[in-house]
């Protein structure tokens, strides 16, 4: 069995762009629109020999009636539940909003290791961004561009020592 690691955050981070580039292939929609991504996408993938199964999800996506824990509880647990690791990408341009901070808090009750990602980090854009999302408690930003392909090979070594 391969390690699962799951691609948690706020809509419009990148997750689905995050997991395309780990996939290598366009198996999630991506949007400029938040909560295009309907379903749990799951995908193989590698860093440097490093191989597990990638899952997108879209947990904090819905704009239905749900609460914020009823709409955290609707996917994203389900995913945790298998999880070896999970992603919890930012967008380091955007800076951080009271929704990372309410979903790192979420994470942080749940045992599943962290591996935080800064991304839309190229070129010098997300420098700020990622320095400020030190203060979610969740250790060292893995800053990186998913469009771009920059900084991917950075992500082997937030997952290695976990999965
Ligand atoms: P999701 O809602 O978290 O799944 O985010 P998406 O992957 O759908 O991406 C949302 C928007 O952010 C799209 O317009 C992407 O093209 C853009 N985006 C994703 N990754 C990057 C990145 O590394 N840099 C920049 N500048 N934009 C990005
Ligand atoms: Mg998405």
């Amino acid at each position: 069995e391969k390690p699962q690691v799951i691609i948690i955050g706020r809509p419009n981070v990148g997750k689905s762009t995050l997991f395309n580039r780990l996939v290598g292939k366009r198996l999630a929609l991506v949007d400029d629109q938040p909560g295009v991504t309907r379903d749990r996408r799951m995908g193989d993938a590698e860093i440097a020999g490093l191989r597990f199964t990638i899952v997108d999800t879209a947990g904090w996506e819905d704009e239905d009636e749900l609460s914020l824990p009823g709409r955290m509880r609707k996917q994203t647990e389900a995913s945790l539940e298998g999880a070896d690791a999970a992603l919890f990408v930012i967008d380091a341009r955007a800076g951080l909003t009271p929704l990372d901070t309410e979903i790192a808090r979420y994470l942080r009750e749940h045992d599943v290791p962290i591996v935080l990602v800064a991304n839309k980090a190229e070129g010098a854009a997300g420098e700020a961004g990622a320095l400020e999302s030190y203060s979610l408690g969740l250790g060292e930003p893995v800053a990186l561009s998913a469009e771009h392909g920059e900084g991917i090979a950075d992500l082997f070594g937030g997952l290695w020592p976990i999965i």
